[in-house]
């Protein structure tokens, strides 16, 4: 029995592209927390917008995505959005719902508290099944109303009305405001949640998330699963114990679940060559290609809608300026930040 590279190389690759995307969200939120400052304060010097920070509005991404379908139109205010929401549909259509054991940053932050969680109480916890799978809905009932709100009640004239509102325009800032000044029912909710992230393997992620919900479901139409050979297959369950996502693997030929991550880390912890691998019903795939598979779908798409002048927002500055004085929070507000003496010396 030996466990060959590949395998123990993918969970470091995995992490890497981990810590990549929370690098950049990172950068991306402190850019557009002093691009934002500047229209609070215009004596704090201007800043540049990534627009990457509309990764963080999937509402917006599904309603510009219903309005592309119907008329074929990029809404220019904020593409990253809609960008971003179709790549993570490509990731999970091609490479199951790995956009949340990969790429999203609630994810990674999720998967650092429970394994340092696991560090300090020295096991894993688990919910009863009856609690399981009755804290699993809420997550697909939030989903079914935005489906139903968005995809099916609203029209594309209707979409377009709410984006012409200032609500919408500066739907980044109000988030963006939501973080730095949260009100103490939002900031005892994130509490709790982080807490129980502690115990709970990705407690938001698995009951609450109606994004991963969704791409759970995409995930389901997907050629690449976890396969079993049960030829080679040992019976040890290592594969069982490794997922987070506490899927029975080693009791499986295939993994058709919507709660499969694509995260291989029953792949990675499996001892038996040949007996747990992923791809296609007809062929398995090594993990590194699996990881070039979600890289190329999710970056691809985000690359396609840069080259394609879809990335940036449109939305003149003039528009800030006008609008954020309004949301600012009075400590963005107070203050030169440059003292007026040494800004036109
Ligand atoms: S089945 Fe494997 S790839 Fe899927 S979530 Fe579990 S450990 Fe990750
Ligand atoms: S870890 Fe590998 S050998 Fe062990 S039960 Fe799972 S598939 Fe079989």
């Amino acid at each position: 029995m030996s466990m060959d590279y590949p395998r123990r190389q993918i969970r470091w690759i995995r992490h890497a592209v981990q810590a990549a995307v929370l690098a950049i969200c990172g950068w991306a939120g402190w850019q557009f927390y002093h691009f934002v400052l500047h229209f609070a304060n215009p004596s704090a010097p201007p800043g540049i917008r990534p627009a990457s920070v509309e990764g963080f509005l999937p509402i917006g991404g599904f309603m510009a995505t219903k309005y592309f379908i119907f008329t074929g139109i990029v809404e220019p205010i904020h593409p990253a959005g809609f960008v971003i929401f179709v790549g993570a549909l490509l990731t999970a259509v091609f490479a199951r719902k790995s956009f949340c054991s990969w790429i999203c940053p609630v994810g990674s932050l999720s998967e650092y508290a429970w394994r340092l969680g696991r560090r300090i109480t020295g096991r894993v916890w688990r919910l009863p099944k009856w609690a399981d799978y009755s804290l699993m809905s809420p997550k697909y009932i939030i989903m079914g109303l935005f489906f139903f709100a968005i995809g099916i009640a609203m029209t594309p004239t209707m979409i377009l009305m709410f984006f012409i509102q200032d609500y919408y325009k500066v739907v980044d800032v109000r988030m963006l405001l939501f973080f730095l000044d949260p009100s103490t029912l939002a900031l005892s909710v994130v509490v709790v949640l982080t807490l129980l992230s502690f115990f709970i393997p990705n407690f938001w992620c698995r009951y609450l998330c109606p994004y991963g919900a969704l791409l759970g479901l995409f995930a389901l139409a997907g050629p690449l699963k976890i396969s079993r050979n049960t030829e080679h297959c040992t019976d040890c369950k290592a594969c069982s114990r490794a997922c987070p996502s506490g899927i029975a693997v080693a009791e499986k030929d295939r993994v058709i679940s919507p709660e499969c991550t694509g995260c291989l880390s029953c792949v990675n912890s499996c001892p038996t060559k040949g007996a747990l691998d992923i791809g296609t019903k007809k062929r398995v795939i090594a993990p590194q290609y699996f990881a070039v598979v979600v890289l190329l779908a999710f970056f691809g798409a985000v690359g396609l809608g840069m080259a394609t002048d879809n990335w940036n927002s449109k939305m003149p500055k003039e528009e800030y300026a006008r609008i954020v004085p309004r949301l600012a929070t009075p400590d963005m507000k107070k203050q030169p930040i440059i003292p007026p003496d040494l800004q036109h010396p």
